[in-house]
């Protein structure tokens, strides 16, 4: 049976108090497609006057740090943003694993920080696109997936992966329906090898480049159980015909 898709928006370094108004927008909206779950990780700044402006609606962050508190200065905590009342955050964004230096072992740090206190986890994992032209995507993000995979998991619900090859983040540019589902097929499998039984009902999402005009045929494939959105998610215009694609 198809998993519940997410689709969950993020906002990057986008927002200000007057794009409030777009979260409520999307939240309102969101409300018409009861079978879909709608999330929008905004800037940490944003998070607590979001989560007050739509009670009910899944606000998240978009990033976490991995130690429970400390000497690290300019960063959030799992604890603050739960407090701040976000309900979910991503994680691994490869732009933070470029940019921050991430590695796959803070990556799975920090989604164990945030699976600690009850928030949700997006993982995401991704390819370059010299490591697509050489052949060896599907290896390379199997690889950074098992190093990035929390230990041990309780509930399926709280972690989602997404697919977030590098070189369609942003670009316009998708892989093809086929190299999606060859994707999705073997981190299914992956997930199977890492958690049983409970690996087939942790969602797996596609980012990139994600948009109203393809959106219907991504989320047609097989395992591909939602979106990670940026750019068409800061929006209602925008994103809602994603969720209603979904829907
Ligand atoms: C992202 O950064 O997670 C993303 C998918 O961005 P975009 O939709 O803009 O490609």
């Amino acid at each position: 049976m198809p998993l519940r898709k997410l689709i969950a928006g993020n906002w990057k370094m986008h927002g200000l108090s007057s794009d409030l108004e777009q979260v409520a927008a999307i939240a309102r909206a969101a409300a018409d497609y009861p079978g879909v779950d709608v999330a929008l990780c905004v800037p940490a700044i944003l998070i607590e006057r979001a989560a007050r402006a739509v009670p009910g609606f899944a606000i998240g962050g978009q990033d976490v740090h991995q130690a429970e508190k400390g000497a690290h200065t300019g960063c959030t905590s799992a604890l603050m943003l739960l407090d701040a009342g976000a309900s979910l955050t991503i994680v691994g964004h490869s732009e933070r694993r470029d940019a921050q230096r991430e590695s796959d072992s803070d990556v799975k740090g920090k989604a164990e920080a945030a699976l600690s206190v009850g928030l949700n986890v997006i993982l995401c994992v991704g390819e370059s696109l010299e490591v697509r032209q050489a052949g060896a995507a599907v290896g390379s993000v199997l690889d950074q997936l098992e190093a990035s995979l929390p230990s041990t998991l309780a509930a399926t619900a709280a972690l989602a992966v997404a697919y977030e090859p590098i070189w369609a983040i942003g670009t316009g540019k998708i892989p093809t329906s086929d190299e999606i589902a060859e994707m999705h097929a073997a981190i299914r499998q992956k997930l199977r090898d890492r958690f049983a039984a409970a690996g087939e009902k942790i969602r797996i999402l596609y980012g990139g480049s994600v948009k109203a005009s393809n959106a219907t045929e991504i989320f047609g494939i097989a395992d591909v159980d939602g979106g990670l959105v940026g750019g068409a998610s800061l929006t209602a215009a925008d994103f809602m015909p994603i969720v209603a694609a979904a829907g």
